[in-house]
């Protein structure tokens, strides 16, 4: 009704909504309802050819970062979204946690692929929020390779500078270790040694991960140690 007897009647809409012909239309309308409600056609959609007899149409088509996203070639497949929300309500994390919890406007895998295009440094945390199984891309009707676009994100994210810095120092700190065989056994005897003779330095409460987890017996050994005592045996 008010696009109808409104005088001037003002549409916007972003810029890759835009389809070949009107023809294809009935496609895309197929595909949102059958993967949005398992619906096999939407129960309501209104069609605007040209204004009426002396009333204005105005459609404002908008970029606001889509073309930036279109420039990056790891990320632009994202702007075939139909905002379909199948990827939000097969995500395990999403579906327990809601879009709102996520302060994007478009919420779920997609949004977590949108919207460090639009603001790097407000949304860097949200490609790490995924558990990367890959049930989004599964269900995605146009394809979008989410979990792999997530993951990419995540290295450009560290290489720009987003990534919180306790975690790259540790990150760098395991790269070190990990590149060394040397390191990595003293490490590991460190390690076994703390957990068995002052496991409070990890099982305290002010340890967030300990408080969701039971911690294993600390082994006696290394597998390395294991292998090379039974191989002689
Ligand atoms: S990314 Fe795919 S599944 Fe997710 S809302 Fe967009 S079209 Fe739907």
């Amino acid at each position: 009704m008010g696009a109808h007897l409104a005088d001037v009647h003002i549409a916007a809409m972003g810029f890759e909504k835009i389809i070949p012909r009107a023809e294809h239309l009935g496609v895309y309308l197929r595909l949102l309802a059958r993967s949005a409600t398992g619906q096999p056609i939407t129960t309501f959609s209104s069609h605007f050819h040209r204004p009426r007899p002396d009333q204005e149409m105005h459609i404002v088509i908008v970029d606001n970062g889509r073309s930036r996203q279109l420039g990056r070639p790891d990320f632009r497949n994202s702007l075939k979204c139909i905002r379909c929300a199948a990827c939000m309500n097969t995500c395990p994390v999403y579906r327990r946690s809601g879009g709102h919890s996520y302060h994007s406007a478009v919420a779920g895998p997609i949004g977590s692929i949108l919207a460090p295009n639009l603001d790097m440094k407000q949304n860097a945390d949200l490609p790490f929020a995924s558990t990367l199984c890959g049930s989004c891309s599964n269900v995605c009707p146009v394809k979008i390779d989410i979990h792999d676009q997530l993951y990419k994100w995540r290295q450009v994210l560290m290489q720009e500078g987003y990534g919180p810095t306790a975690k790259t120092m540790s990150m760098k700190a395991m790269a070190t270790v990990l590149e060394s065989p040397r390191l990595y056994r003293m490490a590991g005897k460190v390690g076994r040694g703390v957990l068995r003779f002052a496991p409070v330095t990890v099982e305290n409460r002010f340890n967030p991960w300990y408080n969701q987890r039971e911690m294993p017996e600390p082994p006696t050994e290394s597998f390395r140690d294991w292998y090379v005592n039974n191989k002689k045996a």
